[in-house]
């Protein structure tokens, strides 16, 4: 510890002033915290970013403790007692500020503790400087481009001074960086954001800016033009990578991914900009990558609502499941023409969006992993009312679809045995249904789960036949039982004689190996007398039954039972 400083140190208002000068040279904020008379004086710019009542104010500890991030409470409490008790002469922390939209700030808080002289009783000083550690950082030590918080000034400057009306923004990033970084090493990591840095300035218009944003990603700020512009930006960099990996004779292999958004100043705050540029870059990444996407108010909106549906999932799922229904639609044997059984299908509804298609809200319970836990609800609640109808129909057969995120995320194969035991349902009165494009990709948790059901005669159906590449004898090897033909294919059947004659020999074939057919999307009379001569085993359509909650189920298809009973 160094010996404190004793100085005469002017008048407050003399020091504001002198604050003030120097706020206007510097990003950081300047302070003077009176330690003993607990009153603080800090830089005005500070009160537009932070929550503070005056930037000049007393009983500091108690106002600070309103901006600073409650879990740093302690540390910062505990030096400044140092500093009073004259422990400590020097502050050096770098602890958390909430701004005031909540978000949180790191900063770098520096002083150095001094006497004050001119005051009748000497008054422990602290006087020093807050820096933000993150977002002022102006330039990035890599690549030499300017950082995030330039592009925000540039912005707001071309905003202000009105010489432009619109522009454009090309974010770039690089796809599967971390890839990059643990396989070749930081330095390759480095190499790699230099080069795409030099490919962008050479690209660039002379208006034009780069900067490199943190991470892998980077922005060119392009005032004036297009997006058709900046997409040719995006491929003329593109080819100077690879040219330049040419030249280093292949090293490493990489590729970038472009978001495109255009612009008008006068009506675009930047944060939303850069919202809108993050949401562009990331669907060209979810677009397969080594593309670029330009931003559309249509895809944002489906995006924002597809969140906001996320989270009406997520509170329905953490809530005993309210919203979620299953709806059941009947199959009929052609045979007998009689109901045998019914598909369990999922329905969704909320107050704000009514009643959901599962084409909207499948995805997004797959993309976000809720569909493990709906999907384990499913199948209780199917085998639950399938029991019951059991009563009246002892071999009453309940389809349940399975979602691949289920089987490779989840140990669904043990979940399902459990309800099965612990329901006393007949194992072979359930089936689950899969989709094709699963089943070709299949993996060791695909094929556990396919011999556990086998093994314990729990059915199996391939769904949607005809919408991918399964070859029948691959499905045989699978032990498939059913093969349910999508209302895509057998639509097309009853006016195409191609598809017609093709599913015919589907069936002839999928019979002599011992599957059943099932054909989906039966609409009409007129479907169903054409598409019965080619000896399906099940219909399952309209023209029998729509997908009906469990009671309207029970008394249109098998109330008849009971009173047959
Ligand atoms: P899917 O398993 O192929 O279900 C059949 C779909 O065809 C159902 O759509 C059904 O309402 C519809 N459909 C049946 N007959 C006809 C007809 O005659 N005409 C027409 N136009 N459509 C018919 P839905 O209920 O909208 O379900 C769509 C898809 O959502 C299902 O296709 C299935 O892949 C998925 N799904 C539904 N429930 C679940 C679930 O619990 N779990 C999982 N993983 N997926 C589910
Ligand atoms: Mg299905
Ligand atoms: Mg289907």
């Amino acid at each position: 510890m160094g010996k404190t400083t004793s100085i005469n140190l002017v008048g407050r208002e003399e020091f504001a002033v002198i604050m003030e000068v120097f706020a206007r040279c510097t990003d950081d904020y300047m302070f003077l915290f009176d330690l003993d008379k607990d009153e603080y004086i800090i830089s005005e710019q500070i009160l537009e970013k932070f929550d503070l009542p005056d930037n000049h104010f007393f009983n500091a500890g108690a106002v600070l403790e309103k901006v600073i991030y409650p879990e740093d409470m302690p540390d910062l409490t505990e030096d400044l007692e140092k500093l009073k008790s004259g422990k400590s002469d020097e502050h050096n922390l770098e602890y958390r500020w909430v701004d005031r939209q909540g978000k949180i700030v790191w900063i770098s808080c520096r002083g150095v503790v001094i006497q004050d002289s001119t005051q009748k009783q000497k008054t422990k000083i602290l006087i020093g400087r807050i820096t933000e550690i993150g977002s002022k950082r102006k330039a990035d030590n890599v690549t030499g481009l300017f950082a995030e918080r330039q592009l925000l000034l540039d912005f707001e400057k071309c905003k202000k001074e009105g010489n432009c009306r619109n522009g454009v923004i090309l974010r770039i990033g690089v796809d599967n960086f971390k890839e990059i970084n643990e396989r070749y090493g930081m330095e390759t990591g480095d190499a790699v954001l230099k080069m795409i840095a030099q490919c962008m300035e050479l690209v660039r218009g002379e208006k034009d800016r780069c900067y490199k944003l943190d991470g892998d990603e980077f922005v060119l700020l392009m005032e004036g033009n297009d997006t058709q512009k900046a997409r040719e930006h995006y491929h003329t960099i593109r080819i100077l990578i690879e040219e330049h990996r040419k030249v280093q004779g292949y090293q490493n292999f990489y590729t970038i991914s472009a978001g495109v958004v255009g612009f008008f100043y006068e009506n675009t705050e930047f944060e939303k900009l850069h919202n809108y540029s993050e949401f562009a870059l990331g669907m060209a990444k979810k677009n397969g990558k080594n593309c670029s996407y330009v931003y559309t108010e249509e895809d944002y909106e489906s995006y924002v609502k597809s969140i906001k549906i996320q989270e009406k999932l997520r509170y329905a799922v953490n809530h005993d499941f309210q919203g979620f229904q299953v709806y059941y639609q009947p199959i009929v044997s052609l045979e007998t023409q009689e109901v045998v059984g019914a598909e369990a299908l999922l329905r969704f509804s909320s107050r704000e969006y009514g009643m959901l298609s599962p084409g909207v809200f499948i995805p997004i319970l797959e993309e976000s992993g809720l569909i493990i836990p709906v999907g384990e609800w499913v199948y209780r609640t199917a085998m639950r009312q399938s029991m019951d109808w059991q009563r009246l129909m002892p071999e009453f057969r309940i389809n349940i679809n399975l979602s691949f995120i289920q089987i490779c995320k989840s140990d669904v194969v043990s979940g399902i045995m459990a309800s099965i035991d612990e329901l006393g349902i007949e194992p072979s009165t359930v089936l689950f249904e899969f989709t094709e494009s699963g089943m070709i990709s299949y993996d060791d948790s695909v094929q556990r789960l396919l011999d556990v059901l086998n093994e314990n005669e729990v059915k199996i159906a391939l769904d949607d036949f005809g919408t991918g590449y399964s070859s029948l004898a691959y499905l045989q090897n699978l032990r498939v039982n059913l093969l349910k033909l999508d209302r895509g294919f057998t639509s097309k059947a009853v006016v195409n004689d191609f598809d017609y004659n093709l599913i015919g020999h589907i069936v002839t074939m999928a019979h002599s190996i011992g599957m059943k057919v099932c054909f989906e999307g039966i609409e009409t009379e007129e479907e169903l007398q054409k598409l019965r001569k080619l000896e399906p085993d099940y219909i399952q359509g309209f023209y029998y039954g729509k997908p009906v909650d469990g009671e309207t189920f029970y008394h249109s298809h098998l109330r008849k039972l009971e009173k047959a009973s």
